[in-house]
C-alpha cells in the first residue's frame, strides 16, 4: 500500500493510499498514476492531482458546457492541454461541433490515460472531428489559422509548460483565434489555496475581454473542494431557460451539470469576489507557504 498526495498549505495534506501504476518523467513533467479504492485510477503530474476515473466529470462537465452552452452554435474548438480526453469527450457531445483540436504538449500523457484511465476519454479520440496534436498550446495559439468559436485551457497548474498560458499576451493571441462571439474558457484554481492564479488570472483575461466572469464547481479530490473557471467573452450568454433547451436539443447527458448552473454557478461566495477584486487576494484558507514563512 502506497501513500501519496499533495500538500496544500503548511500542516494541511492530502493524502491518498492504494497501488501506484505507474510512476515515469517525461520530458515536460513527472507522471504517477495510481489505483485508489474509492477514487478509481488517479493522474497526478507534478505531484498534483489532475484528474480521477471517479469525479472527472464534474470538472470536465463544468469546463465544457458552460461555455459551449453559452453559445447558440458552437462548430470549431479549441482544448489547449486536456490530456487525458475528458474535454474533448464533452465537447464532442454537442452535436453542432464540427472540428474539436486538442493541442497537449505532452503525448506521454494521453498514451498514458488511453492505457491505464481510457473510461476518461471514452470514444472521443477515436472521432473523426477530432484533431489530436502534441504541442505547445502558446505556440499553437500564436501561429494563427482558422478561428474557433470556443477555446478551453484545460492546462495543469502555471508551474512549468503551463505558466505561458496564464499571461495577458497569451490571452491576446487567443483573442485573435476567436470568432466574434467566441468565448475563452480557463481552468482557475482553487479559491481558497490558489489565490494567486485565480486572482492573476481574471485580472489577466478582464484585461483582454470585455466581459469576464467566474464561476465555481466541487471537485472532492480537489484542494478544498471548490474549484473555479474564468469564462470570458464580448458579451456572455448565461440564461438558464435558453441552456435548458440548448441542452434539450443537444440531447446532453449530464451528472453535474444542469441548466440551473449556466447562470447559478456564477453566485459565488464573497471569498471569490474578494480573490478577483483589484486590491485581492486576500489570505488564503490556510498560510500559503510564503505567507508561512512570514509568519
Ligand atoms: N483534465 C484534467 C483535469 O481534470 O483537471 C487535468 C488537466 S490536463 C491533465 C493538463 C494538461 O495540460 C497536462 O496534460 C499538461 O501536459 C498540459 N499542458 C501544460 N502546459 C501546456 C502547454 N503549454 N500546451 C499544451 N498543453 C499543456
Amino acid at each position: 500500500m502506497t501513500h501519496y498526495g499533495e500538500q496544500i498549505v503548511p500542516g494541511f495534506a492530502y493524502r491518498f493510499e492504494g497501488e501506484q501504476l505507474l510512476s515515469e518523467r517525461s520530458a515536460f513533467q513527472q507522471i504517477d498514476v495510481y489505483e485508489n479504492a474509492s477514487f478509481g485510477r488517479l493522474l497526478m503530474l507534478d505531484g498534483l492531482t489532475q484528474t480521477t476515473e471517479r469525479d472527472e466529470f464534474i470538472y470536465h462537465e463544468m469546463l465544457v458546457h458552460v461555455p459551449l452552452i453559452s453559445l447558440e452554435n458552437p462548430r470549431r474548438v479549441l482544448i489547449i492541454g486536456g490530456g487525458d480526453g475528458g474535454t474533448l469527450r464533452r465537447v464532442l457531445e454537442h452535436p453542432s461541433v464540427e472540428q474539436a483540436v486538442m493541442v497537449e504538449i505532452d503525448e506521454r500523457v494521453t498514451q498514458v490515460c488511453r492505457e491505464l484511465m481510457p473510461s476518461i476519454a471514452g470514444d472521443a479520440f477515436d472521432d473523426p472531428r477530432a484533431d489530436v496534436l502534441f504541442a505547445d498550446g502558446i505556440a499553437y495559439v500564436r501561429g494563427g489559422g482558422e478561428p474557433f468559436d470556443a477555446i478551453l485551457i484545460d492546462s495543469s497548474d502555471p508551474v512549468g509548460p503551463g505558466e505561458g498560458l496564464f499571461t495577458v499576451d497569451f490571452y491576446r493571441a487567443a483573442l485573435a483565434r476567436l470568432t466574434d462571439g467566441g468565448v475563452l474558457c480557463a481552468q482557475s484554481g482553487s479559491p481558497g489555496f490558489q489565490q494567486d492564479e485565480l486572482h492573476r488570472t481574471y485580472a489577466h483575461v478582464s484585461g483582454v475581454f470585455p466581459d469576464t466572469r467566474v464561476y465555481v464547481g466541487f471537485v472532492p479530490t480537489y484542494p478544498g473542494g471548490m474549484w473555479s473557471f474564468t469564462l470570458a467573452g464580448s458579451r456572455l450568454s448565461l440564461d438558464q431557460v435558453v441552456a435548458a433547451a440548448r441542452a434539450s436539443e443537444r440531447k446532453l447527458s449530464t451528472r453535474y451539470w444542469r441548466p440551473e448552473l449556466q447562470r447559478g454557478a456564477f453566485d459565488v461566495p464573497q471569498i471569490v469576489n474578494d480573490v478577483i477584486a483589484p486590491d485581492g487576494p486576500p489570505q488564503t484558507w490556510g498560510l500559503s507557504p510564503a505567507e508561512h514563512e512570514r509568519g
